[in-house]
């Protein structure tokens, strides 16, 4: 495994690690979790994502149950959360300085740490001044409960915001972004953000790499019995995600496997860390051989050279341009 620093700080993370939405607390249980966690740590994932919203909280006891069990140091992992959905009551929600300190409060109970490495902003609250939640933020990191704070899905003038506030009060400013990034979702990673590697070295821990799946092939010949698409409450994937243009490309993309040696989760896996402006690129699994696949992505990646880059921006058809001026 190799390991990545987050932006311009000194932290470093797997270049591959393991989240909990959708999967653990929710479509499968414990037992389930520890497998796909101790089989992810064994191959140096050292990073493992959460949030308050995941399985209304159950995602979280759920990896702070494994993480006891199993009895890891605290110093050999990167454990985070976000903030934003944390219930139903009017400061259950958003990034209000009280919805800020109890979402954590409550995190650190469910994980059962004294502290979270990272903790993010899971969306961007309009109803909230920036101001208030960089001071809410900045508070968390002097009381110890939290290292590195960070934004999700925010824009990146919304994050200059931020850092701007941060300087100029003399706060802390966000390290991170966790941003969508995978072979059929690019624009904001390969270009808003562009600016921001360089002016205030952000770091971005990406999410659904195999766009839910899709990216896997396994949706290539219908949707199979037990994925995600057949989850209750995620029928917008069949919608949005599982649809016949993006099984088109996936099926175009089938060949290059070929020539790697490899399954298509791995290519869509490693085509993600080629890009270096990812810190991380968190995986998702459901079972564990699911991760023991995954996790072979970091070999497949060093095989991919610029020409096949170029061979797969073809078959895609969406590699950002750059505006002009
Ligand atoms: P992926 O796009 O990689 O999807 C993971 C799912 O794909 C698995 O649960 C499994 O679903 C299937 N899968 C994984 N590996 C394979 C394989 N080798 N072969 C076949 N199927 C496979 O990632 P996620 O969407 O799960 O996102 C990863 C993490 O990112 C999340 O856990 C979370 O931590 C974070 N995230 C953050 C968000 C944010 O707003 N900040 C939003 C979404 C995710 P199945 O077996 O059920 O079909």
């Amino acid at each position: 495994m190799n390991y990545r620093r987050l932006g311009s700080s000194g932290l470093k993370l797997s270049e591959l690690s393991l989240g909990a939405w959708v999967t653990y607390g929710g479509q499968v249980g414990e037992e389930v979790a520890v497998k796909c966690m101790s089989r992810a740590y064994d191959a140096g994932v050292n990073f493992f994502d959460n949030a308050e919203a995941y399985a209304d909280g159950n995602a979280e006891r759920v990896m702070g149950n494994v993480i006891k069990k199993l009895g890891w140091r605290r110093e050999s992992i990167v454990v985070s959360s976000k903030v934003f959905w944390g219930g139903e009551g009017p400061n259950d929600k958003g990034l209000s300085h009280k919805h800020v300190f109890e979402g954590c409060r409550n995190s650190l109970k469910r994980l059962q740490v004294d502290y979270l490495d990272l903790f993010f902003c899971h969306r961007p609250d309009p109803n909230t001044p920036i101001e208030e939640t960089v001071r809410a933020m900045d508070d968390l990191i002097h009381d110890g409960k939290i290292l590195y704070w960070g934004t999700s899905e925010w824009s990146a003038a919304d994050i200059m915001r931020a850092h701007g506030l941060a300087r100029e009060h003399g706060l802390t400013p966000p390290q991170m972004e966790q941003p969508q990034y995978n072979m059929l979702h690019r624009d904001r990673v390969e270009k808003e953000y562009l600016p921001l590697y360089r002016e205030i070295g952000l770091g971005t821990t990406i999410w659904s790499p195999l766009a839910s799946g899709l990216l896997s092939g396994k949706y290539n010949k219908g949707v199979p019995p037990g994925s995600r698409a057949t989850l209750e409450g995620y029928e917008w994937l069949k919608e949005n995600v599982v649809t016949p243009q993006n099984i088109a490309k996936a099926k175009q993309l089938e060949p290059l496997t070929k020539e790697l040696g490899c399954t298509m989760a791995q290519l869509a896996l490693a085509w993600c860390l080629k890009n270096p402006n990812v810190s991380t690129v968190i995986t998702g699994a459901s079972r564990p051989e699911q991760v023991n696949e995954n996790m072979k992505a970091a070999e497949v990646a060093g095989k991919i050279d610029s020409s096949l880059l170029e061979k797969i921006d073809s078959i895609l058809g969406n590699r950002p341009r750059p505006d002009r001026d």
